[in-house]
């Protein structure tokens, strides 16, 4: 059996038609700043990215600003909602990525009001909660991401996103787990800034997007040139915006069927698990999460499961506890401490994270693995 990856929540393979396209590009070598032919060429790859990663998602070309990735967006949008919009609170939740809870702790630390949505017992956000806290009217950012990247957990974007007009707050959304996953139509959405990574639908690292709903502006926080109309100055990668859009249209393209896909296998991997792991349980409610993302607690001692991803690493399975950025640690993972008690919060967990490629072989060969472990 080839190396099984089962861990594209972390990051997602390069598909070949995005390395062809970039690989043309980098042979272009011109600074898209340059004003002669090899700088215009390289700055209209640019632009013609931006205009056809902006139709993808229901976007104007000029909402569509590139930088190197999510979590250079997320900083940017929270820094800057204080500094350039006159937010004086932040209303988040500890189930966030750290690419978006530690910018929001840090602006706590200089005495910007900060205060987190609840959480239900099946993880969901509480909107009453919400509500409520909205009701206090102070110049707000709402921080609220889409899918989380852990669980799967779908938060009710348009809920959300309606629930900040209705009380004239701004809504940020981390779409890093849903841009390339689902349909999205940004000129009807209620969300007035939202991130998304290249490396997550099978593009390059190194590539991200925020989308600033128009008029709103955001002041730049890396200055040095006008790039990016002035909003984010240094030179742009043109191999890696191109990358990434030739990845989003082949995420569009292929949408459904992979969609069908891996949803039956997440439904198989589930089933397979219950059946020879008695007493497997989901964190979060299957019916409340994406289909490429699962998260389940296991029946297995904790001796057993601190060495169990190096023992499927061994062979050759790669899986992963949470976020890329601490599944190697031991700690207990800061979104399942939201949500689970302290029982269920004991048994040890794995995220399986699935995309096109995957096939039943290859879960039967992670249950087998498991139930040995
Ligand atoms: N937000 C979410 C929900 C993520 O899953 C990730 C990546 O794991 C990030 C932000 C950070 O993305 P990037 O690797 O592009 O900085």
């Amino acid at each position: 059996m080839n190396k099984i990856y089962l861990d594209h929540a972390a990051t997602t393979y390069v598909k070949p038609e995005v390395i062809e396209e970039m690989t043309q590009v980098l042979v272009q070598f011109g600074n898209p700043s340059s004003t002669h032919s090899f700088g215009r060429s390289a700055k209209s790859l640019i632009e013609s990215s931006r205009k056809q990663i902006a139709a993808l998602l229901g976007a104007k070309a000029k909402e569509i600003l590139f930088n190197s990735c999510a979590t250079e967006g997320n900083n940017w949008i929270i820094q800057q909602a204080v500094k350039s919009l006159g937010v004086t609170r932040i209303i988040s939740s500890e189930m966030e990525h750290h690419a978006v809870l530690y910018p929001v702790k840090a602006w706590q630390k200089e005495g910007i009001a900060v205060e987190f949505v609840k959480v239900l017992a099946d993880g969901q956000l509480d909107l009453v909660h919400l509500e409520s806290l909205l009701q206090n009217n102070q110049p707000t950012l709402v921080s609220l991401m889409h899918i989380n990247n852990e669980t799967g957990i779908i938060n009710d974007l348009v809920g959300i996103g309606n629930l900040c007009k209705q009380y004239s707050a701004y809504y940020h959304a981390d779409m890093v787990q849903s841009v390339g996953k689902y349909p999205i139509n940004l000129a009807e959405l209620p969300v007035d800034f939202m991130v998304a990574s290249a490396h997550k639908f099978h593009g390059p690292k190194g590539a991200g997007l925020v989308y600033v709903k128009s008029p709103l502006v955001l002041q730049p926080t890396i200055l040095g040139g006008e790039q990016e109309k002035g909003y984010r100055a240094g030179t742009e990668a043109p191999h890696q915006i191109v990358g990434m859009a030739k990845a989003l249209e082949l995420s569009y393209e292929h949408l459904e069927a992979e969609h069908t896909h891996i949803q039956a296998l997440k439904q198989y991997t589930l089933e397979q698990l219950q059946q020879h792991l008695p007493g497997t349980e989901p964190n979060g409610n299957p019916e409340m999460t994406t289909y490429n993302i699962l998260n389940v607690r296991l029946p297995l001692s904790a001796e057993k499961a601190s060495m169990l991803l190096f023992a499927l690493d061994m062979k050759n399975i790669a899986i992963s506890r949470g976020s890329a950025c601490q599944s190697g640690s031991g700690k207990p993972s800061h979104v399942l401490a939201c949500f689970l008690n302290e029982e269920q919060g004991a048994k040890p967990n794995i995220r399986i994270s699935f995309a096109e490629n995957n096939t039943k072989e290859e879960i039967d060969y992670l249950v087998a693995a498991l139930t040995e472990a």
